[in-house]
């Protein structure tokens, strides 16, 4: 037999809204944040108001966009989604903003990247519904008032500290989001596979959680490289030994680390003795982006205790030595 029913998995495949949760009950982990957005949606709702502005900040692919998905849906409004970097011109985000309707939810992706102009614009909107647009030229410019209707901005980021304080003060609540527990994981891959039509066990999907690094998104994208694997070798289930093979193959390690971030490590044991090192040195020396493998590939170096910040820089602990195979042990962390 096959291990997929075809149909419809093109449509999933191209598109993220096939296995993204609808509904608040069906978004998996992060209880506090879930039950902290069930009081706003519900006070919300009694008021007939809009959702208060709300910030969700960590690391990407925790489910940042889906939350505010979710809450369009639960509030019965339409999610207007953007990012900072595609609102450079003021034209951008006043053209957003006329076009929004009572209670909408507008998500900017990377809020931290909003450049002045843009920010100084959202002040007003956020705090009053009013849009202060100057018009004409040099003498004969002036300022006009547009009033809003009442919308909630949604903003996410990887680095609420990287948010100047006016914008950050003008979110009424600000949440974080957490790595995912294995079990959590768990259930995800389950889910996505129910949905992508793909048998998977317990164990299976265990282990394919384990090398997830706590993320959704990364769950979700070993589930489909595991699921080809299996297609092709004519396997009908994904059991533990399966993904595990598959995901050896594909670089993905026993804890999930993959080809950049033992690169980054390596990198610092062998060229800076485990550091102390600065982020721009590791940089050049793996010849990745800074921004990125300090917003993409610390976090879970970090959760995992791997990688360590201190003053003087970044320190590879003596569990990532051994993770990679480095004996004796001869860091400073
Ligand atoms: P972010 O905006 O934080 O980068 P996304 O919201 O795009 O992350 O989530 C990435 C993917 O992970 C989505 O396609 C979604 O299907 C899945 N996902 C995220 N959070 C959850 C969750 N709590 N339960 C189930 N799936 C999730």
């Amino acid at each position: 037999g096959l291990l997929l029913a075809t149909a419809g998995i093109e449509e999933v495949e191209k598109n993220e809204a096939g296995i993204r949760p609808q509904r608040l009950e069906d978004y998996i982990g992060q209880k506090d944040l879930k039950e902290v957005l069930k009081i706003a949606i519900a006070a919300a709702k009694s008021r007939s108001e809009a959702m208060d502005h709300l910030l969700l900040y960590g690391p990407p692919g925790l489910g940042k966009t889906t939350m505010s998905l979710i809450l369009a849906t639960e509030m019965g409004v339409n999610c207007k989604i953007t990012a900072a970097p595609a609102l450079e011109r003021p034209r951008d985000i006043t053209g957003i903003l006329i076009n929004l309707k009572p209670g909408d939810i507008l998500f900017i992706d990377e809020i931290h990247r909003l450049n002045r102009m843009t920010e100084e614009l959202l002040y007003p909107a956020m705090e009053d519904c009013r849009l202060d647009v100057t018009i004409g030229k040099g003498q004969t410019a002036r300022t006009r008032s547009i009033p809003l209707p009442p919308f909630t901005l949604v903003g996410a980021t990887t680095k609420v500290g990287s948010l100047t304080s006016p914008l950050r003060d003008r979110f009424g609540l600000i949440q974080r989001l957490r790595f995912y527990e294995l079990d959590e994981l768990t259930l995800i891959v389950q889910r996505t596979a129910d949905l992508l039509k793909v048998t998977v066990t317990q164990e299976g999907a265990e282990e394919i959680a384990r090398r997830a690094r706590g993320t959704p998104r990364i769950a979700n994208r070993l589930l489909r490289r595991v699921r080809d694997y299996a297609q092709v070798k004519k396997f009908e289930e994904i059991d533990r030994a399966l993904a595990a093979t598959a995901l050896d193959l594909f670089n993905v390690d026993a804890m999930g680390l993959d080809w950049t971030d033992r690169l980054v490590l390596s990198a610092m044991i062998e060229n800076f003795k485990g550091g102390p090192v600065g982020l721009e040195a590791v940089a050049a020396a793996t010849g990745e982006d800074a921004k990125t493998i300090e917003e993409v590939y610390e976090p879970y170096l970090l959760q995992i205790g791997f990688l360590n910040r201190t003053p003087r820089g970044r320190v590879a602990t003596e569990a990532a030595y051994k993770h990679l195979g480095f004996f004796p042990f001869s860091g400073n962390a």
